[in-house]
Order: structure tokens, then C-alpha cells, then sequence
């Protein structure tokens, strides 16, 4: 057994100053039972926690610490910045730079905004497109998450579903009723939607690859039929790539799928582990933002020295080093491969949804390309699964409904330990 001594400590006293326990639902273990660790460094592929214990992390906060943690790349270029200013609420040569870098790498964006977290750019993209297109409704899908703008938790993926709150209670019949839901990969549902709302929709907003219902891929077509819809209705089509951004290839899903969007949200890796957000698309829905046009959008510490300094340097990494993709693609696919081959000598039968390093293991044996499916997994099993993976180290997704990150940090031995875990974990939780 591993020690949570003190982790258990800190989450009692947690507790009482804290809803949960946690700044964010996510981070808590009540799906999975028991009490959330409680860290205090990272190092590569590893996470060290309060009571000693070290794990082989296949979060990765999340996504952001797509080279591992502790990366000289970013944190250098953080302790160079820092006694500079942390802070000056005036433009900086920074996020000229960092602007025209994210325009060279990401297909849809010929301008952009920076914001301080993926919620404020999605919930800054839909109010662009409202703006822009004088409508108000938008589309969205079952199981997609897109921070926690009241807009979107409506039918909404990670840890809305997870704590069983997918339709928040706090948003008014209002914004609901302006959100419309289709499900993932249903091309027919959402062409339907579009015509009963013909000219009230503003936007579809969707994650090219979904990661908060577990990882879900778009079937063949899906995409470039919302492309295609898009077009014929006069809807701007944004992808919410916050998690695939800079992580399935330099310039994301729509590179790796080519379907171009109207406009981009991005955030995780673009702040290379700093709290960073990012909104943008073409030049002519852009200029609504303000000061060039009348859609309001500000923020105090946006485009802050620090973290446009992290992001910077992560950004310039991914770009010069493309090899890192096929890396991370072939290290991703032997841990799959080890998983599949560890079912098939156990005799059992569960999905596993992969795209280049993000992956999930469904613990059911339906095909899953959306939320009903997803939703037939064996959440329990999964518990005691994930139970059974902490106590040999290795540190998933508390969720069934999130996706893994693998890190450039996880080299191939690591795999071998991680495939063994699961064959364990796989038996102990059956
Ligand atoms: N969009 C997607 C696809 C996400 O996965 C997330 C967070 O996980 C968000 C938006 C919200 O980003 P943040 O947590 O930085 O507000």
C-alpha cells in the first residue's frame, strides 16, 4: 500500500476552507473513491506527492506538459522573464511575437487574442460569433466540454458528467435555451438542428476530437460535413482544440484532419504550463473584437510577460521539432498495443479510443463515437481499476469520461512498467 498520510491530512483541512477540497471538480477523487494527492513537484514523467510517493503521470495537468515536467525549454525561458515585471498591463514585443507564431502554425488563424484560460476563449468566441453574425443560438455536442461558460454545460463532458451535473443548476432558461445539443458524429442530427433554427444560428462549437467524454474520434466525413454545413448556412464554425491544440500535430486537429474552421480556441500547451488562452480565426471575424469593432472583450493580466514567455518557448519547440509528433505518436501506440494484448490474454474486451497521444480505455465493449456509448462503460470498474493503477504508481485521469496525455518524458522502458501495471490492475479489478 502507498502512503496518504498526509495527503489525507491536507484533504480534511481542505475541506473546510475549500468546496471539496479542490479549485477544480476534476482533481477530486469521488468517482473513483478515496481522497485526491496532494503534490509537491514533478520531475519528467513523474509527479512526487506530499507523503513521498512517486508516480508516472499520464495527466499531465491536464494536457499542458506535453514535454514532460519541469522542461529546461519553458522554465528557462520563465526565470529569464521574471525580473523584468511579472505584470505591466501594456503591450509587450512578446505578444507581437507570440501572435505571428501561433498565425504560422495553426491553419484557421489569421488573428488572435490571448485570454488567461480555455473557458474565456470559448465563451469570447461564441460572443464574436453572435456578434458577427447577428444570431444568437449555437450548437454544441453531448459530451463535449467547453470550460464552464454558462453556455456550454449544458449536456456537458468531464467533470459536469462525472459529478452527475451535465445541465449545471445556476444557468437560466435563458442561455439554455439558446444552446442547442447534438450528438457527437451525427451529421443528420445537427444538419436537422440547423434547419428547424434556419438563420438563428450563430455558431457550432465543437472539439474536432472530443477528450471529455473519454477520448471519442470524429468518424470520416463528420468534420468537413460541418465544413460544408457551415458554409451553405452562414455559421461560423469554431473548433474548441483547448485539448488538441498543439498536441496532435503543430497545428492541431485541423491540421491532422484538414478541415479548416472560421475560428480556434486554444489553451493548455500554448501557455506551456502557465494559465494561458487563446481565440482566433479569420481577419474579417476577428476585427468584431474590440478595440478594432464593437464585440467587448478584455483582461487585466491577458497577454501576461510570464506565461507569453512559457508559451513562447513551448510553441517555438513544437515548431522546430515536428519529430516530437511521430514520438509521441509511436510511444502513445506501444502502450495501446501492451493494453490490447494484455485483454486478449486475459479474455476480455474493452475499447480503447486512441488519436497521436491522447487515448482512453472504455470499460465497455460497445464501438464508442459519442456520449450514449461512452455512458454504457462500467464506471465502478473503472474505479477499482484506476484504485489499482495509483497503488502501482501510475497516476491516471480520476474519470472514466476524461482522455490520458502521454508527455515526450515517457520513454520506452516506462511503456514496459506502465503495460505491466495495467495487466495487474486489469486482474485485481475484475
Ligand atoms: N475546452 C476544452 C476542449 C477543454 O478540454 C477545456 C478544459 O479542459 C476547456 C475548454 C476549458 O479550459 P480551462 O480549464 O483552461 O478553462
Amino acid at each position: 500500500m502507498i502512503q496518504a498520510e498526509i495527503s489525507n491530512e491536507l484533504f480534511k483541512r481542505a475541506q473546510n476552507s475549500i468546496p471539496g477540497g479542490v479549485n477544480s471538480p476534476v482533481r477530486a477523487f469521488r468517482a473513483v473513491g478515496g481522497n485526491p494527492r496532494f503534490m509537491v513537484s514533478a520531475n519528467g514523467p513523474y509527479l512526487f506527492d506530499e507523503d513521498g510517493n512517486r508516480f508516472l503521470d499520464l495527466i499531465n495537468s491536464w494536457g499542458p506538459m506535453i514535454l514532460g515536467h519541469a522542461s529546461e525549454v519553458v522554465q528557462e525561458a520563465v526565470q529569464k522573464a521574471i525580473p523584468y515585471s511579472l505584470s505591466f498591463g501594456a503591450p509587450t514585443r512578446k505578444e507581437v511575437e507570440i501572435a505571428e507564431l501561433i498565425v504560422s502554425m495553426v491553419p484557421s488563424i489569421e488573428k488572435v487574442r490571448m485570454v488567461n484560460s480555455g473557458t474565456e476563449a470559448t465563451m469570447s468566441a461564441i460572443r464574436v460569433a453572435r456578434g458577427y453574425t447577428g444570431r444568437d443560438k449555437i450548437i454544441k455536442f453531448e459530451g463535449c466540454y467547453h470550460g464552464h461558460g454558462d453556455s456550454f454545460l449544458i449536456s456537458a463532458g468531464s467533470g459536469a458528467i462525472t459529478l452527475g451535473v451535465p445541465d449545471s443548476p445556476g444557468v437560466t432558461k435563458g442561455t439554455a435555451n439558446d444552446t442547442l445539443t447534438a450528438p457527437y458524429n451525427n451529421l443528420d442530427a445537427v444538419k436537422m438542428l440547423a434547419d428547424a433554427n434556419k438563420g438563428q444560428v450563430a455558431a457550432i462549437i465543437i472539439e474536432p476530437v472530443a477528450g471529455n467524454m473519454g477520448l471519442v474520434t470524429p468518424r470520416q466525413g463528420f468534420l468537413q460535413g460541418l465544413r460544408n454545413l457551415c458554409d451553405q448556412e452562414g455559421i461560423v464554425l469554431i473548433f474548441d482544440e483547448v485539448m488538441t491544440g498543439f498536441r496532435l500535430a503543430p497545428g492541431g486537429a485541423q491540421e491532422l484532419y484538414g478541415v479548416t474552421p472560421d475560428m480556434s480556441t486554444l489553451g493548455k500547451i500554448i501557455g506551456g504550463g502557465m494559465p494561458v488562452g487563446a481565440y482566433g480565426g479569420r481577419k474579417e471575424i476577428m476585427d468584431f473584437v474590440a478595440p478594432a469593432g464593437p464585440v467587448y472583450q478584455a483582461g487585466t493580466l491577458s497577454g501576461n510577460p510570464i506565461a507569453m514567455s512559457a508559451g513562447m518557448a513551448m510553441l517555438t519547440y513544437l515548431k522546430e521539432h515536428p519529430e516530437t509528433y511521430t514520438q509521441l505518436d509511436s510511444i502513445t501506440a506501444s502502450m495501446v498495443a501492451g493494453m490490447q494484448q494484455n485483454m486478449q490474454q486475459l479474455g476480455l474486451n474493452y475499447t480503447i479510443n486512441r488519436v497521436g497521444s491522447m487515448f482512453s480505455i472504455f470499460f465497455t465493449q460497445e464501438q464508442v463515437t459519442g456520449f450514449d456509448a461512452a455512458k454504457t462503460s462500467d464506471t465502478a470498474l473503472f474505479g477499482r481499476y484506476f484504485n489499482s493503477m495509483l497503488q502501482r504508481g501510475i497516476y491516471l485521469a480520476p474519470s472514466q469520461y476524461e482522455a490520458l496525455f502521454v508527455s515526450t518524458a515517457i520513454t520506452e522502458d516506462l511503456v514496459e512498467q506502465y503495460v505491466q501495471a495495467n495487466l495487474e490492475a486489469l486482474q485485481e479489478a475484475h
